[in-house]
């Protein structure tokens, strides 16, 4: 049965890289009829930040993104945070110890920084590797008793994965086909850290082997380490898994990978919620907050690296899920587009009924709605959604049925009203009055009338009224303007601007 994990360090929060990986995961296990894991790799406690956790959760159920096993959830193979599973990484410590894949390594911090400063003096970077650890403090060079007498005096230790020598690694990835590395480029990585708290390569391949994880797919930051894995892999005796790495999230200009630094130059957030750091206070904006829709958000993120058939571009999660083959995710990094992101959006707006778009419009913030009830909020959304990208721009772009004009715009009057006009408007406001049914398809007929007996056309009529109704001359019609006024807030809207 196939597999999945998302396995987020809680650092910081999830950003658009992140909640794409944690998409196609899920969407390849449900694809493949297979489980969807969420695990917490948090054991960097000096890298832990405060609240992360928690928001990987809540992005991730935001954007409907739900695990079968989580530290939430829990399941068959919990616990899910890396920091509850000591245990296990002990056991398997002791595993890896028995081979010849690791050893101790006793150098201090400080003794490997002179090492450090000494490379870089002579123009060189300095690697722990299968040259340098035969010079180096270790169960390597070491003899037998020496390193006993370490053990037992408490001096603090590394385990190191001891690098074959001169291997040549062939490596597989879904993606990106195969490649191949040889062991000498490779360094010895710390497995274990002094504190005894495995370092990410360790935890991560145990834990995927316990977790009977089959496929992992991550971002390509993590592809330099595949042949270390592979090998770790070797060395425990077990079978690995597929691989599959992601490329970039690239900035809208198309170099170079996209940071928060792009998103606050070019008015877009990278992350899914809005996240304040703990540290500084300062909060970082989200989809959630500036007002995407969670469908809209997550199939524009998904678009970012796969093309579904027929180049398709709306389509539900459950449809994503139908159709999505980690064959067809590409190679090369996808270009962030802010107008992409606005226009899914917009989209999905549109397919939104009225009724719903009226539950999410009575959310938004700081604006004021109570002199309007639900039928003329309606009529309103009905009007206004088709051009809206942000439910908050019904409000905004239709502040004129909330709020009567203030002033009135300058080229507008130019435009639509001369000396005739206020007579005009006064005699239209009069017919208003005595009229019954106020509703749009009978305004019309009204202003046609109102028009024809006059010998007029009805621009002439509608420029002045529209300007009076909404102080500039834009908006839906204005028979449907008027209807939603109502009569007394049309009449009095048209009295205010003829004086
Ligand atoms: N904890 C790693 C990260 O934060 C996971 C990498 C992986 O999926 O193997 O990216």
């Amino acid at each position: 049965k196939v597999r999945v994990r998302f396995a987020p360090s809680p650092t910081g929060p999830l950003h658009l890289g992140g909640v794409r990986t944690a998409l196609y995961d899920y969407l390849f296990a449900k694809n493949q009829g297979g489980e969807f894991v969420l695990r917490i790799e948090d054991t960097d406690t000096a890298r832990y930040v405060e609240g992360a956790e928690d928001y990987i959760m809540e992005a991730l159920e935001w954007c409907g993104i739900i695990p079968d096993e989580s530290p939430k959830h829990g399941g068959k193979f919990a616990p899910y945070r890396q920091s509850e599973r000591r245990e296990i990484y002990d056991k398997h410590l002791a595993e890896i110890l028995k081979t010849d894949y690791a050893y101790l390594a006793f150098d201090t911090p400080e003794e490997l920084d002179a090492i450090r400063k000494e490379y870089e003096e002579n123009g060189e970077v300095f690697a722990y590797n299968y040259i340098t650890r035969n010079r180096l403090k270790n169960s390597l060079t070491l003899s037998k008793d020496e390193v006993e007498r370490l053990l037992a005096e408490n001096v603090p230790y590394v385990v190191r994965f001891k690098m074959p020598i001169d291997r040549i690694l062939n490596l597989e990835d879904i993606i990106r086909g195969k490649s191949s590395v040889n062991t000498n480029t490779l360094d010895d990585k710390v497995l274990v850290k002094n504190d005894g708290m495995p370092t990410y390569h360790f935890a991560n391949i145990i834990d995927d082997h316990e977790m009977k994880i089959t496929h992992v797919i991550r971002g390509e930051e993590w592809l330099p380490s595949l042949g270390l894995h592979y090998l770790l892999y070797e060395a425990m005796g077990w079978e690995r898994p597929q691989f599959a790495h992601l490329s970039l999230i690239l900035k809208p200009e198309g170099k170079g990978k996209l940071s928060k630094r792009d998103g606050d130059k070019f008015g877009f957030p990278v992350f899914p919620l809005n996240f304040r750091d703990p540290q500084t206070g300062v909060v970082s904006k989200g989809y959630r907050e500036e007002g995407y829709l969670p469908e809209a958000f997550i199939n524009m993120v998904a678009l970012l690296g796969w093309s579904p058939a027929n180049d398709r571009e709306i389509l539900s999660l459950e449809e994503m899920t139908k159709e999505f083959d980690l064959h067809k995710v590409h190679k090369a990094g996808a270009r962030f587009s802010k107008e992409k992101a606005e226009w899914f959006n917009h989209e999905y707006l549109k397919l939104t009924s009225d009724q719903e778009a009226l539950v999410l419009f009575k959310k938004v913030e700081d604006i004021n709605l109570s002199h309007l009830d639900d039928d003329q909020l309606l009529k309103i959304i009905s009007l206004m959604k088709e051009r809206a990208t942000f439910i908050k721009d019904i409000y905004t772009d239709g502040k004129f049925f909330f709020e009567a004009p203030s002033s009135y715009d300058e080229k507008a009057v130019k435009k639509a009203w001369n000396e005739q006009t206020s007579s005009l408007m006064n005699d239209f406001a009069e017919a208003l009055h005595g009229t019954e049914i106020f509703e749009a398809e009978n305004l019309r007929h009204i202003i046609h009338d109102f028009a024809e007996t006059r010998g007029l056309g009805m621009g002439k009529v509608m420029m002045p009224l529209r300007l009076a109704l909404v102080g500039e001359l834009k908006g839906p019609d204005v028979p449907d303007i008027l209807q939603v006024l109502g009569k007394e807030e049309s009449v009095g809207r048209i009295k205010n601007a003829v004086n």
